[in-house]
């Protein structure tokens, strides 16, 4: 064991290496030049999540940035716009990509507390058919937002409403199942039946590979066999055409198989480090429900977030944030390393 995976790296889930039973697969993985379309990992990875969240076709991409752009812009043209969250990924960390690559005008709404964009306020933004106007087209949301899932009541709802108007929905899906994985806890069903659950009120989605799931790079596009055609081109033109790509695919279609259901256990030991958290005078924050928590330091720790990263640092432990840090629970975290983190916050605040 290096000294570096005794730190106790709670920055992102992106920050997961892969298991030796990923490294298996992928050195064994059969590859081929996808670009000619014969790279057999790629396809086989993109029949399965295809096939496992309910559409025709998928497209293996880069990162979930390049999958939500060349989804953008296969719903959107030049002129039109797409109706998004404010905080919302896809809008607000992209770099802009869908206005800067494709001349497609975003429509930022106010996000609820919850994530979700309210129906009155998507409807309020549609614009009418009038030459001053961009083409209202798209609506995108994301599941989960900010590690909350938004409700499958909404998305039942949304779905129908932006159907009756006639706008195409996409779902930034990055952590697509870590909501399933939190919907089929609560409900006693299958992460894989409330993904597809999830899934099914978009036209498309993209979901992440090398987040909790623990690849080490790579997303997919889902959608219709038109839409991926599409999609396929702009991936080209966005230089994601990849060679062998197998090898990536692999390690993805791997966590699909062993890397879903053992979400929950991210999202036990969450709930863990929050609840050994809760009452600390000056940290602030709500119960996560995924894997994500996000603590404000409020009254006299809020000058605080400097000097409490640093003492986490010294005691081996990587957060983000300094008003508002940030904890994400993944593969590799265990339950020593969380009582670890426990300890260093407590002792930071003579708790
Ligand atoms: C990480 C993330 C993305 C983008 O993924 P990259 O692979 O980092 O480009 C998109 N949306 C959400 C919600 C994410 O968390």
């Amino acid at each position: 064991m290096n000294a570096e995976l005794s730190r106790v790296d709670l920055r992102s889930d992106t920050v997961t290496r892969p298991t030796p039973g990923m490294r298996e697969a992928m050195a064994q993985a059969l590859v081929g030049d996808d670009v000619f379309g014969d790279d057999p990992s790629v396809n086989e990875l993109q029949d399965k999540i295809a096939k496992m969240l309910g559409f025709e076709a998928a497209l293996f991409m880069a990162t979930g940035t390049q999958s939500n752009l060349c989804g953008l812009l296969s719903h959107c043209q030049r002129g039109d716009e797409f109706i998004v969250g404010q905080m919302a990924h896809s809008y607000r960390w992209e770099g802009g990509g869908a206005a800067v690559f494709g001349s497609v005008q975003p429509q930022p709404l106010t996000q609820q507390a919850d994530g979700s964009l309210a129906l009155a306020d998507i409807e309020a933004a549609i614009k009418p058919d009038d030459a001053h106007f961009a083409i209202t087209k798209l609506v995108a949301l994301e599941n989960t937002w900010g590690g909350k899932v938004l409700p499958q009541t909404y998305l039942n709802e949304f779905s129908a409403f932006a159907l009756q108007k006639g706008l195409a929905r996409h779902l930034d899906g990055a952590r697509l199942f870590n909501a399933a994985v939190a919907q089929a806890s609560a409900l006693g069903t299958s992460p894989y039946d409330e993904a597809k659950r999830i899934a099914q009120c978009f036209d498309s989605v993209s979901v992440c590979f090398s987040k909790g799931l623990g690849a080490p790079v790579g997303s997919a596009l889902c959608g219709s066999k038109a839409f991926i055609a599409k999609a396929h081109r702009l991936r080209k033109m966005a230089g994601g055409g990849m060679r062998q790509a197998g090898f990536m695919a692999a390690a993805a279609s791997y966590a699909l198989d062993h890397h879903v259901v053992r979400l929950a256990k991210d999202h036990e030991l969450m709930q863990y480090l929050a609840q050994s958290l809760s009452g600390i005078p000056g940290l602030q924050f709500e119960m996560p429900q995924t894997n994500i928590l996000f603590i404000d330091l409020v009254g006299e720790a809020k000058a605080k977030g400097a000097a409490l990263q640093a003492h986490l640092k010294q005691a081996g432990i990587d957060v983000t944030g300094l008003y508002r840090l940030r904890l994400v629970t993944h593969l590799d975290v265990d339950r020593t390393g969380i009582d670890r983190t426990i300890a260093a916050i407590r002792q930071f605040f003579q708790a």
